[in-house]
């Protein structure tokens, strides 16, 4: 019998990988539809639950592979809805999960690593580093746990992958994921409804810009000029704010689709009227739209936000200049679960993970 560890977690697997690991078994191709349904729209925990394959083969299945599955150990619940989930991995790393209710949607914002390692000094996730990449099905098993703890009828309209850590510095996992999250037979979810967020990694940008990406692109932007972009999130140096939007401006959109610019406001730093006639200009020629963020203040991070009037004449001057641009307003702030608060940190307030899940399928 081999241990958990030499098994192959089906949830990793992309569906065609799924068919070659089947057809090893001499299963034809229809059986990788009923097994995606199974791990992914149904959740099933374990192998038993897959009723339409034989009782042997269910066997064989669960000699070599296994079904693995994420639980919460907090679930905390802010006054506006907003609630945080803390999930503990197999290795004692932590990642948190936010879910929003927003009039008719319903957005779950979705870590894809243990921490960040670009140190945006705006950030509270890339404070302590990045510890580690999740896996596929620690991405997936995100949706799976919280899609159980909703009340009947209730679904998940929309995916952000916003939560902890930069999805493109993951690339690999992060892009079977959100195919998954978009498979007819997996999740289900319209691409429209999947939106992926990124300091603009602009090899992975290459790379994605050759793919077609099941999710709408954002980018987190936050200044108008170099300097300024370079002093709040340092990666800037590298990839620097001109070569990004460069980039943007070739990456192939489908018709109608805008990229998303994410602008962190901060007073005194890039909040200036100045700003935003800059960014104006840096985006002409690019579809888009933009969210202004006033910061979302906490202890170790050295800035403030602008205030209400600062941040309505910098979104007034974007829109005289024809600029879509919607301020967001943060989220289950008491709870530290709006943007760049996420720290996976705090005492563990649920009793031992097999008896917080009401067991239903998904
Ligand atoms: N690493 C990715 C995705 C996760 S961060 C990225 O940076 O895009 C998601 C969003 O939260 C980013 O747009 C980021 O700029 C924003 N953010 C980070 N810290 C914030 C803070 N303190 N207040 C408001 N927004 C913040
Ligand atoms: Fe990482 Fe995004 Fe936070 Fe920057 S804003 S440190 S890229 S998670």
């Amino acid at each position: 019998m081999k241990s958990l560890s030499e098994k192959i977690d089906l949830k990793n697997l992309s569906p065609s990988e799924l068919v070659e690991f089947l057809a090893s078994f001499g299963k034809e191709r229809y059986r990788s539809i009923q097994m995606l349904r199974w791990l992914h729209q149904q959740g099933v925990e374990s192998f038993d639950q897959m009723t339409n394959l034989s009782k042997a083969f269910r066997q064989q299945l669960s000699q070599i592979s296994f079904i693995s599955v994420l639980r919460p150990v907090r679930v905390e619940k802010a006054e506006d809805g907003t609630q945080k989930f803390l999930f503990q991995l197999e290795d004692g790393n932590r990642i948190e999960s936010v879910l929003i209710p927003d009039k008719a949607r319903l957005t779950l914002c979705l870590s894809t690593q243990v921490g960040c390692a670009l140190g945006c000094r705006f950030c509270l996730t890339g404070k302590a580093g990045l510890k580690r990449d999740l896996r596929v099905s620690e991405i997936l098993n995100q949706i799976i746990a919280v899609k159980k703890m909703l009340p009947e009828k209730t679904t998940i309209t929309n995916i952000v992958l916003m939560g902890m850590g930069e999805p493109l510095a993951n690339y690999r996992n992060t892009l079977k994921a959100t195919a998954l999250m978009a498979h007819p037979d997996a999740f289900k979810f319209s691409s429209r409804r999947i939106t992926l967020s990124t300091v603009g990694l602009l090899p992975e940008l290459e790379a994605l810009s050759k793919e077609k990406p099941s999710f709408r692109l954002a980018i987190s932007l936050n200044a108008s000029d170099e300097a300024t972009r370079t002093y709040l999130m340092p990666v800037n140096r590298r990839y620097p704010l001109s070569k990004v939007l460069a980039r943007c401006r070739d990456f192939p959109l489908g018709r109608r689709i805008r990229i998303t610019f994410e602008y962190v406001m901060v007073e005194g730093i890039n909040d200036s009227s100045q700003d935003a006639k800059r960014l104006l200009r840096i985006l002409r020629g690019i579809p888009s739209k933009i969210n202004l963020i006033p910061l979302n203040e906490a202890p170790g991070i050295p800035f403030k936000k602008p205030s209400e009037e600062r941040v309505k004449r910098f979104q007034e001057i974007l829109m005289e200049g024809g600029l879509l641009a919607i301020v967001r307003n943060s989220r289950g702030r008491e709870i530290s679960a709006a943007c760049g608060q996420l720290q996976a940190k705090g005492p563990l307030t649920l009793p031992p993970p097999c008896e917080t899940v009401p067991q239903r399928n998904v």
